[in-house]
């Protein structure tokens, strides 16, 4: 049975990570950095013996250091990096505010990278080796045409630039490095105005994740639907 990790697994892109992967029988190893509040991720793997959930805050290096080394004969044959933060909405130019920045950039960009160094063994010694890491479009500088959002989008672009760094570095491990958009997608983060749901996203990302072919990891940045995005 392959084995999937998802971190942010308690709610909206992540949950439905879960959901799916257990649909494709998939043994899941879910992370949330709350156990005790994650309600419906605990309801879920009640019903599902293949799913288990574990206690990870992401940007908490003791957390991520106790997980890898519980799961250290666990090979991971697919690593999902869901977990992210938008930061304040409230800032713009002219109030632009350093400790909103440093956090955004912190969780989604930091973090995501020393979770992956973490787990690399288990990948490594997997059969599918997908590091996938989810980003978003508003990292594209080629895409940006409406400005702000600078913690987002400067942490979203970091994080595509640390990820083919990553690719290029562990590819003679045969691991394949993948960074996806979700989609605008409706979730506590996307909002109700969103495009598309957890579902059709989710979906559409496996999907790709599936066709990834071996050697495109540290050229392509792409959209559930498969489409390609500038950098
Ligand atoms: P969401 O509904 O706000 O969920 C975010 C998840 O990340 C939650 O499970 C949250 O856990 C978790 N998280 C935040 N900080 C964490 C930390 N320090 N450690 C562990 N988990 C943490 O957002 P979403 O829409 O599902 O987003 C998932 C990913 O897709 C993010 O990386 C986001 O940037 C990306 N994305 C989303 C959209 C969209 O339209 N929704 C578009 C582009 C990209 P808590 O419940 O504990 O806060």
């Amino acid at each position: 049975m392959e084995t999937v990790l998802v971190t942010g697994a308690n709610r909206g892109i992540g949950l439905e990570f879960v959901r799916q992967f257990t649909n494709l029988k998939k043994q899941v190893v879910a992370c949330c950095r709350n156990v005790e509040q994650a309600k419906e991720l605990n309801e879920f793997a009640q019903k599902n013996d293949s799913v288990s959930v574990y206690e990870l805050d992401v940007t908490k290096q003791a957390q991520i250091d106790k997980l890898s080394k519980e799961l250290s004969s666990q090979p991971i044959d697919y690593l999902i990096n869901n977990a992210g933060i938008y930061g304040s909405r409230k800032v713009t130019l002219g109030s632009l505010d350093p400790e909103n920045f440093l956090n955004v950039m912190e969780v989604n960009c930091l973090a995501t990278l020393k979770v992956s160094e973490a787990f690399l063994d288990q990948l490594a010694k997997s059969q599918k080796k997908m590091l996938v890491t989810i980003s978003s479009q508003m990292g594209s500088i080629t895409d940006n045409d409406s400005g702000g959002s600078y913690a987002y989008r400067a942490s979203k672009a970091a994080l595509n630039a640390v990820m083919r760094s990553f690719a290029i570095d562990t590819s003679h491990l045969g691991v394949n490095v993948m960074t996806l958009h979700p989609g605008w997608v409706k979730t506590d983060m996307g909002g109700g105005n969103a495009f598309i749901s957890t579902t059709e996203s989710v979906l559409g990302m496996i999907e790709q994740i599936e066709k990834h072919g071996k050697n495109d990891h540290a050229q392509i940045f792409r959209r559930f639907d498969g489409k390609t995005i500038g950098w």
